[in-house]
């Protein structure tokens, strides 16, 4: 049974001081992209869908889509997570459909937009890991909103405000909302819920617009990782909005046509650096969506007279594939998978 709870994957990954990445997925040709490169890398996978993604794509063609990934690629241990549930019914509507792990983020009330009580937040939490765990599915929590520091909403340019509101770019806290992790609420709150992972709030945002500039300790605050992590050595933290967000990407896509605004993401060697200190998942998405897009924008310029969606597909798929390699490689997942096999953990 390929398809496994978060739990078992990262258990692995603390016994073996490494992170992995959770990659976002609406249709196929992604997450045949990602079992490739988990192919290609011998790597755990971690495959998430936020709310919008099981809207967009329909639970049914969702489940077998995944079904489809564990039969296909039996040698490889396969979570499937529910990004940001915000609910309890949004996680056991996951739960139901297959998933064997959720997030419950109880950071922000129903409306995914609201900062919430802690009280709040541990109430849905810890209900929702009670059910979870009697089915063994895994559940994430976060303390803390996303959001950035030292950026304001209105630094970020207006293209972002603009385009159509996608559930999958959760609606976020204004910025004076975003508030960083409290390691001492991080600590309780772990006690109070038993979560098996922690979504800890250090100044990245989702999305490609993180920062005005190449992110320095003042507004990625790796240090409260570290603090976090001394405190909660036996907690597995996740890391969201942690796309890298490439220059060169950002340059084809521009390039081609396309109008993506200077930006900076996280740097692959913060991330390395968050590693060390219990960081266990890491969340990827705008990369990906970077990398398809730069090559679909490619095929269209270099090639207008090209009309099979393959055509495109098949490129995109690929340049998603490459980037997922990288962080495959760089967060230290490759070559895991077969060692979760040879200790029969799967
Ligand atoms: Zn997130």
């Amino acid at each position: 049974m390929p398809l496994v709870p978060m739990r078992l994957v990262l258990d692995h990954a603390a016994a073996n001081n490494y992170g992995v990445a959770a990659l976002n997925v609406n249709n196929m040709e992604q997450i045949q992209a990602i079992m490739e490169a988990a192919r290609e890398t011998d790597s755990p996978v971690i495959i998430q869908a936020s709310r919008g993604a099981r809207s967009y794509a329909q639970e049914n063609y969702l489940r077998h889509l995944m079904l489809a990934a564990a039969e296909l690629y039996p040698e490889l241990p396969v979570v499937m997570h529910q990004d940001h549930g915000n609910s309890p019914s949004t996680c056991y509507s996951a739960i139901r459909n297959g998933f064997t792990s959720v997030m419950m983020d109880g950071s922000l009330l129903e409306d995914a937009k609201t900062p919430a009580p802690y009280e709040y937040n541990v109430k849905v939490s810890r209900e929702v890991v009670q059910v979870a765990h009697a089915l063994n599915v895994s559940v994430e929590g976060e303390v803390g909103c996303l959001g950035t520091v030292g950026q304001t909403k209105s630094d970020a340019p207006k293209v972002a405000s603009t385009e159509p509101h996608d559930a999958d770019l959760e609606q976020e806290p204004e910025p004076e909302m975003a508030h960083l992790t409290d390691p001492d609420e991080a600590e309780r709150f772990v006690a109070e819920t038993k979560v098996d992972a922690l979504a800890v709030a250090i100044g990245t945002s989702h999305g490609a617009y993180k920062f005005t500039a190449q992110p320095t300790g003042e507004v990625l605050k790796m240090s409260l990782i570290e603090e976090i992590h001394r405190r909660l050595p036996n907690t597995h933290l996740v890391m969201h909005g942690s796309s890298s967000v490439p220059q060169e990407l950002q340059d084809i896509i521009n390039k081609n046509g396309g109008k993506i605004h200077q930006t900076w993401g996280v740097p692959v060697e913060e991330i390395q650096r968050g590693i060390k200190h219990g960081v266990r998942k890491i969340n990827v998405d705008t990369d990906n969506r970077l990398a398809m897009t730069a090559a679909i924008r490619e095929v269209f310029m270099k090639s207008p007279e090209k009309f099979d969606p393959r055509d495109y597909l098949k490129p995109a798929r690929e340049a998603m594939k490459k980037i997922c390699i990288a962080r495959m490689v760089s967060f230290g997942q490759a070559g895991n998978a077969s060692k979760m096999r040879a200790a029969k953990l799967f």
